[in-house]
């Protein structure tokens, strides 16, 4: 049995933008305030939950307060022209029509669909896409469960923010957990299913079930790991301690141990305070009990952890619960990016002087990392070579396996927020991978994976299938 830990237990009570007007914590702001946050809320998603007003928020601190940046709408989000225009048709009552239209102009200017996700990384069973899945990677393959397209409350840098608003209509989202067994049985290159969203855990457990179970079966003895991206252990640590189905959830957990796979949470905490209350810290203790870990991944956000204070605080509280830091990501080039981008060479100065902070058990966490179309691309330090301050980047993750762990530099900018601002160093005209990159978009280049006459079995010593 799942080991009970003593905390009170709270119904879910979500807010969203129609509600604005009810949460209490928001009367001490002024009309004309609350009408700012009306009009970002009708182009950026927004959705909270009353554990996040009531024991999150610093209300005395606001507008400042992190997790009221993280988490409300603010009138810098949008630029001034656009913020004016959507205040004016709230003022005159517009029809809802043409505040939609005027909602979806500024969102289409947000650069929706960065980083080649929607041509680019779609699988094919049977030559068939299937729309709910990425395969970018080789070894791992991320799954959006059709039932776990929300979160529990909404992140404002949110880079998943198009489906939110209705621009994508779910097109990530799959409905049946066979074609992901079906997939990974042709594909024994896999070895790690990364559930993600939305968020996975708001789905109930016995739906998450349905998706976890058929990866247990011995058939998919390749498969190591299998990973939930969520932010549910900082929004709504409940869900793992008091929600109804929190001990089934355990349960479910300790099967997959027991099946001989690896259950991680790769949970999302942007602050140390989402990890200072009783029921965080309970969350993150049972999830260990059922044989899971717990790895911590967030990006480096402008009025939000943009110092390295913060950083070092939350790499040492999650060290504290035996939680694993993981991650620092640069925030990606969509939304409302420009209020809260940090450029890149600020953001090597604050994870390295976090990193100075903590011992080795912290020094797990590698960024920062940007998710770029070609892979994910840390930048590992600023270094002069004969001359020239550069960049030295590095390939964590590459669409072409053979790109891992290859260094590669950039001409220093001390302005560049992400690599399409970054040139190659030493007068070279493009990277060199960008050839390789544009075939792919030009001739729909699917990676070989999963062909079996170019691999060779093997087992190994702890008895998982792999293929080489
Ligand atoms: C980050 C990411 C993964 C997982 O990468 P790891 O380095 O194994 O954590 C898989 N697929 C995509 C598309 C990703 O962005």
């Amino acid at each position: 049995m799942p080991k009970k830990i003593a905390v009170a237990s709270r119904p879910f009570r979500v807010y969203t933008r129609r509600d604005l007007d009810r949460i209490p914590q928001l009367q001490r702001f002024g009309n004309d305030e609350l009408l700012a946050m009306k009009a970002v809320a009708h182009v950026l998603p927004f959705r909270v939950n009353d554990y996040v007003c009531d024991e999150l928020i610093d209300w005395d601190h606001v507008p400042a307060d992190p997790i009221f940046q993280l988490t409300f709408p603010q009138p810098g989000m949008l630029a001034p022209t656009d913020i004016d225009r959507m205040i004016d048709l709230l003022r005159q009552d517009a029809p809802d029509a043409e505040l939609q239209a005027e909602a979806r102009r500024i969102q289409l200017s947000l650069n929706p669909h960065p980083a080649g996700q929607v041509e680019l990384n779609v699988p094919q069973l049977d030559g068939e896409p299937l729309p709910g899945m990425q395969h970018k990677y080789r070894e791992t393959v991320l799954f959006f469960p059709s039932s776990g397209q929300t979160c529990h409350t909404y992140c404002t840098y949110c880079f998943r923010w198009p489906q939110f608003v209705g621009l994508d209509e779910l097109k990530f989202a799959a409905r049946e957990a066979d074609s992901l067994a079906a997939y990974l049985q042709q594909h024994p290159e896999v070895n790690s299913v990364l559930f993600t969203g939305g968020d996975p855990m708001v789905m109930k457990t016995r739906v998450l079930r349905r998706y976890i179970e058929p990866l247990l079966r011995r058939e998919l003895d390749h498969i190591v790991s299998i990973r939930i991206g969520t932010k549910a252990p900082a929004y709504w640590p409940q869900r793992f301690v008091t929600d109804d189905d929190a001990d089934d959830l355990m349960a479910l957990f300790e099967e997959v141990h027991a099946a001989g796979r690896h259950l991680a949470l790769m949970a999302h905490y942007s602050h140390p305070r989402e990890l200072s209350t009783a029921v965080a810290q309970a969350a993150v203790e049972r999830l260990q009990n059922a044989g899971a870990t717990v790895r911590c991944q967030a990006p480096l956000i402008r009025h939000v952890n943009d110092d390295a204070q913060t950083w070092s605080d939350l790499w040492k509280s999650q060290i504290v619960l035996g939680a694993v830091p993981y991650y620092m990501f640069v925030e990606r080039d969509t939304g409302p990016r420009h209020y809260f981008e940090v450029p890149l060479a600020r953001a090597f100065d604050i994870f390295t002087e976090a990193y100075r902070r903590v011992s080795g058990l912290g020094r797990t966490v590698r960024g920062p990392s940007m998710s770029a179309t070609p892979g994910k691309v840390l930048v590992d330090g600023i270094a002069e070579i004969r001359g020239e301050k550069v960049f030295v980047l590095k390939f964590l993750q590459a669409r072409d396996q053979n790109w891992v762990n290859r260094v590669f530099f950039a001409r220093y900018d001390e302005q560049a927020t992400w690599i399409d601002q970054l040139r190659p160093a030493f007068g070279e005209q493009e990277w060199w991978f960008e050839s390789m990159i544009r075939a792919m978009q030009q001739q729909g280049w699917q990676p070989p994976w999963g062909d079996r006459s170019q691999v060779r079995k093997r087992v190994t010593h702890f008895g998982h299938v792999e293929w080489e």
